[in-house]
């Protein structure tokens, strides 16, 4: 084996963190932190993102509208639309964009740190050590896992971090992402070993010819019945 591919939420972190941490972090810092950062350029942005989703929302859903008038209503409705996609749990590339934006400045002024298991870590450390390469392969954005490990309750973590995707490589269930993120990290999917939670990502890259590990830990949802290896000790996979 050459390779680890890592999922997050389920695996090297509590799947609690994201649902009891970081959702909650930027509903409850939402109004104080659009108010602080209102004329921030990379604000505007996001505000443009989510104005944009929501009109492309509006004939699907019954989607707050964002209402461009005086700061204040602009802000209170940008508050609506939020919570309502937030309330359904949307993984719009808008909402995540704002949300990693939040998280940037709460990871870095120590109101948030990433929590990881102790054995991923140390394992991590490990096989890097053994000349193994690790990469990241979740649905959070690119960005939020390099807070997530780089700001963590262990330490900064992204020196034993190669690379990381998100579902811009294509869905974690389709196993065509699995064979092009091996291409793109020049290895066979063979000589990879993927360990996740879920079990038809666990197909999928298995189908894609990797080797897999299905992640046991406190927290995670009952799995299916299925033929995987399972672990919930990282340090003993080598
Ligand atoms: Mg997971």
């Amino acid at each position: 084996m050459e390779v680890i591919l890592l999922d997050i939420e389920g695996t090297t972190t509590p799947i609690s963190f994201v649902h009891e941490t970081l959702f909650p972090y930027v509903l409850s810092t939402l109004d104080e932190f659009l108010k602080a950062h209102w004329t921030d350029q990379e604000l505007q942005f996001h505000i443009q993102a989510l104005e944009e989703q929501a009109r492309q929302d509006q004939p699907h859903y019954d989607a707050p509208q964002i209402i461009s008038s005086d700061p204040d209503s602009t802000r209170k409705s940008l508050i609506d639309n939020i919570q309502w996609q937030m309330k359904l749990d949307r993984k719009t590339s808008a909402l995540k964009g704002l949300q990693g934006y939040m998280w940037r400045f709460g990871y870095q002024s120590g109101q948030l740190q990433g929590v990881m298991f102790d054995d991923a870590v140390q394992a991590i450390k490990n096989w890097t050590q053994e000349g193994k390469r690790v990469y990241i392969y979740s649905s959070g954005s690119v960005e939020a896992q390099k807070l997530i490990f780089g700001y963590s309750d262990h330490g900064n973590l992204l020196q034993y971090i190669s690379g990381h995707y998100d579902t811009k490589v294509g869905a974690k269930t389709s196993s065509d992402s699995y064979r092009k993120i091996a291409e793109d990290i020049k290895t066979k999917p063979e000589n990879t070993l993927f360990i996740s939670d879920n079990i038809r990502e666990i197909e999928a890259a298995n189908q894609a010819g990797m080797q897999v590990v299905v992640s046991v830990r406190p927290g995670n949802a009952p799995l299916p019945s299925h033929n995987f290896a399972e672990s919930s000790d990282f340090t003993t996979i080598h």
